[in-house]
């Protein structure tokens, strides 16, 4: 279901919104070679709760932790570990919530490990813009498929692939609410965006196939192994145009 949100509630969403940039902020700058994925994951949980939120992942649907943290050829909901240590050349997603107020949030990136090799600054590069590109076409009057579209056009330009397996989605009292976002669409299909609507947009993708698996630890990863980048906001919709809430 949409639900619609009065300018009331984007107020109280943009606080968890902050907390959940932040909190992404902050793990963003512990990531370097030799720490662990629970390193990252404490970082974000600690900075979350001191502000009186609650990780809107943990024990999610049973997940573990308060973060997602996916390395390389995962492409999301991976679960950080102690036993799990960033090497340079990596790439690390991480995928933040919070809960406060009543409203959750939701945004993610993936950084890089050390230095990167040339194919991945691509990934993540590209991957970023599309995001952007989805959210500018995130207009009152135009249809999800808009975003859609943007979002596919700019990666598939590139030469990499869009997951589709996993979408996009409406955020506020849920976490995970309608419409659905794909990454892939016509722009001339789904619902008609209105204010006040409040989406997470969050391409993710791929370099090698659009192809994904499930491991039995409810991590998924590529089907070829090949490396995926994630990078997400939310927004909401306003007569002025798109807002990001996950700005710090
Ligand atoms: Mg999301």
């Amino acid at each position: 279901m949409i639900i619609v949100k009065k300018d009331e509630e984007i107020e109280l969403m943009k606080k968890s919104c902050y907390i959940a940039a932040v909190a992404l902020f902050k793990a963003g700058e512990a990531i370097k070679p030799g720490v662990t994925t629970q390193h990252i994951n404490k970082i974000a949980e600690a900075y979350i709760t001191s502000k009186g939120a609650i990780p809107s992942f943990l024990n999610y649907g049973g997940f573990p932790a308060s973060v997602c943290i996916s390395i390389n050829n995962e492409v999301v909901h991976g679960i950080p570990s102690s036993n799990r240590v960033l090497q340079e050349g990596d790439i690390v997603s991480v995928d933040v919530g919070a809960f406060l107020n009543g409203f959750h949030s939701d945004n993610a990136a993936t950084f890089a490990v050390g230095r990167i090799s040339k194919d991945l600054e691509h990934l993540l590069d590209v991957t970023q813009n599309s995001l952007m590109l989805g959210i500018k076409a995130a207009v009152v009057g135009a249809r999800v498929g808009a975003i859609s579209h943007a979002v596919q056009t700019c990666v598939e330009s590139e030469g990499l692939y869009v997951v589709k397996d996993y979408v996009g989605h409406g955020v506020g009292r849920n976490l995970h609410e309608g419409p659905e976002v794909p990454n892939f669409g016509n722009p001339e299909h789904g619902a008609r965006l209105v204010s006040g609507m409040t989406l997470a947009i969050e391409p993710m993708v791929n370099i090698g196939t659009e192809e994904v698996q499930t491991q039995s630890n409810g991590t998924v990863v590529t089907k070829d192994g090949s490396y995926s980048a994630h990078f997400e906001h939310t927004i909401a919709l306003t007569e002025d145009g798109p807002q990001i809430l996950t700005l710090c």
